[in-house]
């Protein structure tokens, strides 16, 4: 969840491009394609969306991009990949587009800070922008700064749902990190320090 807010620095420090397998599925959704109406009915329950899917869906779109100018300088995968499988098939997906990985960065919050920030997030149903009713505001309550759209809480930060997804957090997602770990590429940050701090060590990790 944390990396969205780092993203746009990113994107604006390095020229980086971000992409995001969460926004890919809710963009899906929003436009009924194949994609969309089975990531809904995953995502409304807070499991992640089957393996086959989601690369299927990350190949596609690499396929169309990678070559346009906004990829000439690499780019952020935010959340993805979330499961071993998904971290294998990312290998392969890297000798097939011809690039490499850099870093894996894993922000580190506990679950009561995270849940915290979860159900205070709040997103634009428009244009997916996201905020929170008490780190990062709108101007105007409820209302996207950027396309003035109406900010709603999404179904899978919903209380019940963080919980469902914490679970499947612990049992596919987490064991990526002794995966990265032995790979060698994997960097911890503390994601409870200030925005600022964590932005720093990002940076100093990519250099
Ligand atoms: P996010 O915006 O990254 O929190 O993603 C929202 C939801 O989309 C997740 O809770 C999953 O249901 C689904 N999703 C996003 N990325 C993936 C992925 N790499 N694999 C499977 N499901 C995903």
């Amino acid at each position: 969840a944390g990396i969205i807010t780092y993203g746009a620095k990113l994107v604006e420090k390095y020229g980086l491009k971000q992409i995001s397998t969460g926004d890919l599925f809710r963009k899906a959704i929003k436009e009924e394609t194949k994609f969309g109406v089975i990531a809904k009915y995953f995502i409304s329950f807070g499991y992640l969306v089957p393996d086959d899917f989601t690369i299927q869906m990350i190949q596609e779109y690499l396929e169309e991009n990678i070559n346009t100018e906004e990829f000439k300088n690499g780019f952020i995968l935010d959340g993805f990949p979330r499961t071993i499988i998904q971290a294998r098939k990312l290998a392969d997906i890297c000798s097939m587009f011809n690039f490499k990985i850099d870093a894996v960065i894993n922000l580190d919050i506990p679950e009561d800070v995270l849940v915290k920030r979860l159900s205070g997030r709040r997103t634009c149903a428009d244009c997916g922008k996201s905020y929170h009713i008490v780190y990062n505001p709108p101007k105007k309550e409820g209302v996207c700064d950027v396309c003035g759209g109406e900010l709603i809480l999404r179904d899978d930060d919903k209380a019940e749902t963080v919980k469902k997804r914490l679970d499947v957090y612990h049992e596919q997602t987490a064991p990526l990190i002794a995966h990265y770990k032995e790979a060698g590429s994997l960097h911890e940050i503390d994601g409870t320090q200030d925005i600022k701090v964590v932005f720093e060590e990002i940076k100093s990790i990519l250099g």
